[in-house]
């Protein structure tokens, strides 16, 4: 049997919010079979659970939030793309994660920091059916027309790959690709797509302080850009690592599926909302997915049976 994942034991980091900017505490638990991922946010008089569920997403603006049952006014977590991003690489199907604020920790600005600590805490093979959604119709989101085109797709495959194309008229970006194509199968999530930052340019940082978003955002945890170059003494970590983030973005909105995807994902200049989007498209309509497990590994897609090496 393909059994189900979750951690061996608790692992804890302290970080920034990078919007909020507070200070902020995660403890991340093993969790029993069909928990799926839950951030409990223990700062609250009465701790309150909230599901990682794509119908869970109240705000999709710079980064993805979520509430208990979508409910705008209710508790919040925000800023889950990049830990979820985490859980989907390292194939994590259980896991509760404690945290002190209303915002996840941005570490480093990539996944690289919770493939680490998620790794270091031992991966737990359970004694479940790992159940994995298989989309089994193309099922599309489009928003805008013309040069503001953007779309979002899965299409039936048996494993899980990602293509995305971004048209990102800069110069430090534009002798690099702008287009990347990723088969989670390959196991290459941890080297070629979790060290992808997130970015931001010089001239959105004002405006966004006066909004109180970024207060925690610096070269520490962001890409920055002026209208030239690459600031950061380092330069890029890979060369498209701007399109990179993009997937390691989708990869974790996807997440909210609340299982694993079988399919072909592709998306042109996507961004949460739109991911958000297709994942409720594919949830709110059975003809387009069904629940699959494996009892026997030999039948698993290429790869996805693979336990990444924890220490
Ligand atoms: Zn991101």
């Amino acid at each position: 049997m393909l059994a189900q994942r979750t951690l061996k034991s608790i692992t804890r980091a302290v970080g920034v919010g990078v919007h909020g900017g507070q200070r902020v505490e995660l403890t991340l638990r093993p969790a029993p079979p069909d928990t799926g991922v839950i951030f409990r946010r223990t700062d609250l008089p009465k701790p309150v659970d909230i599901h990682a569920r794509a119908h869970a997403v109240t705000d999709t603006r710079l980064a993805t939030t979520l509430s208990p049952t979508g409910d705008p006014g209710g508790p919040k977590v925000k800023t889950v793309e990049h830990l979820l991003s985490a859980c989907s690489g390292l194939g994590l199907d259980n896991l509760i994660v404690d945290i002190t604020a209303e915002e996840v920790p941005i570490l480093d600005g990539s996944a690289a920091s919770f493939v680490f600590l998620l790794q270091s805490a031992g991966i737990q093979l359970q004694a479940a059916p790992k159940r994995f959604l298989r989309v089994v119709k193309p099922i599309e989101v489009r928003e805008g027309e013309g040069v503001s085109l953007k779309w979002a797709r899965l299409d039936p495959f048996e494993g899980y790959k990602l293509s995305f194309e971004i048209e990102f008229d800069h110069p430090a970006v534009n002798q690099t690709g702008q287009r990347v194509e990723f088969d989670m199968g390959s196991g290459l999530y941890k080297q070629q797509i979790a060290r992808a930052r997130t970015f931001g340019f010089t001239k959105d940082v004002e405006m966004m302080r006066s909004r109180g978003l970024a207060l925690g955002g610096s070269m520490d945890n962001a890409i920055v850009m002026d209208d030239y170059k690459v600031l950061n003494s380092g330069g890029f970590r890979y060369d498209d690592e701007i399109v990179k983030h993009k997937i390691l973005d989708a990869i974790g909105d996807l997440y909210l599926a609340g299982q694993p995807l079988l399919a072909a994902y592709s998306a042109f200049k996507s961004g949460h909302a739109l991911n958000n989007q297709l994942v409720r498209a594919v949830l709110d309509d059975p003809s387009a997915c069904e629940l699959v497990s494996f009892d026997d590994v030999s039948q698993a897609p290429t790869g996805l049976a693979d336990l990444a090496p924890a220490w």
